[in-house]
């Protein structure tokens, strides 16, 4: 309320949204006047976008884990839970699988296109943990503040459940914890509303190296594979969320995206679903999602749901494999729609994860992960994209979870109500 209530105050102020995206448009221009000096921007302009990104990293851990428990708390039922939960899964399980189709159709549209760069030389390191079993082993915390200290969103995610069952199990008696951890929720939105108003000076200082380093000339040979991304992008948020929102969620297309433009400029700045998390609850909140499903789903699809990173998982696949002149057959396709699937849900939310997850899916379908060197150089172009169909998606269930709960979750809400009243 606190931060409807002081933009309103602020009346004539330029909004967030619009800062955000003046500071966008600032930083194209200043990146490409820099051009050959982009050495200049990466020593002193990048730095305040990483103290910014670190700022937000910093915050991100207890944001999760006290959303969610106040979400799980303030349902105070774990048919609730299990309700909301059970619906969000399904819809991020059900989108991202179809994501991946989506980039594997539009990438094999594309492919004729596609430059043919020779990988031989090409080299990267892949980073380890990227089997699918050791995906599902490092959901679940072995120590109690590891899942912070580590950042490691789904160890948190699990730890905030689990906390969140007991106090609704202790019953009465958790009352003050209930209370706390509402006030500690606060708290830490407070602290993270203080960090986004910095966010129009970290988006200029994120974008503008990038902008001057990558210049027109290094997306050159990887133009059309950067496009097929972005078509495929463009096409999935335009049919699955117009579709999803209009329909399942009773929400206009239109009103969803305009609601949703701050959320969707800083994402595609940052390139972090996680950092876009808090801005995303406001968009949602205005646009009509019930706190207590919007602060349950959205931190949820900050960790697992990545739409756009599956896509691009997608695409990068099919690249790869036709610069190595291997062709995919069906069951190849089929296997990358499922580990694209899996490692996307594995993936953070932070810049650069989906192309580190992408050795999982090549992996799966026999290509050399050095492949992943073809496309490392313009990642962060690939990942704006992604990242801004991420938190879309996240927010898209949002609405549609809580229009197709609503009326349930008043009937549930009034009963607890009538039964605290004979109490
Ligand atoms: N940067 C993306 C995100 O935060 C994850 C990725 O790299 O695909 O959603």
């Amino acid at each position: 309320n606190t931060s409807v209530n002081s933009s309103k105050k602020k009346g004539k102020k330029l909004s967030l949204a619009m800062q955000i995206f003046i500071a966008l448009v600032l930083a194209i221009v200043c990146g490409l006047a820099c051009g050959k000096n982009a050495g200049f921007a990466e020593t002193y302009i990048q730095p305040f976008g990483t103290i910014f990104l670190n700022l937000v990293k910093f915050i991100v851990g207890p944001i999760v884990l006290f959303s969610i428990m106040a979400g799980v708390v303030s349902m105070r039922d774990i048919k609730k839970v299990g309700a909301v939960g059970g619906l969000t899964l399904l819809y991020y399980f059900c989108t991202t699988a179809f994501a991946t189709a989506i980039g594997l159709g539009v990438a094999n549209i594309f492919s004729g296109a596609f430059p043919l760069i020779s990988p031989k030389g090409v080299t990267y390191a892949a980073q380890k943990g990227q089997s699918v079993m050791d995906t599902i082993v490092n959901i679940f915390p072995s120590n109690f503040l590891a899942p912070i200290t580590e950042a490691n969103m789904l160890q948190v995610i699990v730890m905030a459940l689990i906390l969140g069952f007991a106090v609704i199990l202790s019953g009465e008696k958790a009352q003050p914890a209930i209370k706390a951890i509402e006030i500690a929720n606060d708290i830490f939105m407070k602290a993270m509303e203080m960090i986004l108003k910095l966010s129009p000076i970290g988006v200029f200082c994120l974008l503008m190296p990038v902008v001057a380093k990558n210049g027109p000339t290094i997306i050159g040979s990887l133009a059309m594979v950067l496009l097929a991304a972005y078509v495929a992008y463009i096409l999935h948020a335009i049919i699955v969320y117009s579709v999803a929102v209009g329909t399942l969620g009773g929400t206009s297309p239109i009103k969803f995206f305009k609601g949703m433009m701050p959320a969707i400029l800083f994402a595609f700045s940052s390139a972090s679903s996680v950092g876009t998390l808090p801005l995303n609850l406001e968009c949602t909140k205005e646009i009509g999602v019930k706190e207590e499903v919007s602060s349950f789903v959205l931190p949820l699809g900050a960790t697992i749901n990545m739409d756009g990173t599956a896509i691009y998982q997608g695409v990068c696949v099919i690249f790869i494999a036709s610069c190595f002149g291997i062709h995919m057959t069906p069951m190849q396709l089929l296997t990358i729609v499922v580990t694209a699937t899996l490692a996307s849900i594995g993936t953070a939310g932070v810049p650069g994860a989906g192309m580190i997850m992408l050795a999982m899916v090549l992996q799966s379908v026999g290509l050399p992960i050095a492949g992943i060197a073809l496309v490392a150089g313009v990642d962060r172009i690939f990942d704006m994209g992604r990242t801004t169909v991420n938190i879309t998606g996240d927010a898209s269930c949002a609405v549609v979870v809580s229009n197709i709960l609503k009326n349930k979750l008043e009937s549930w809400n009034s009963t607890e109500t009538q039964m605290t009243m004979h109490e």
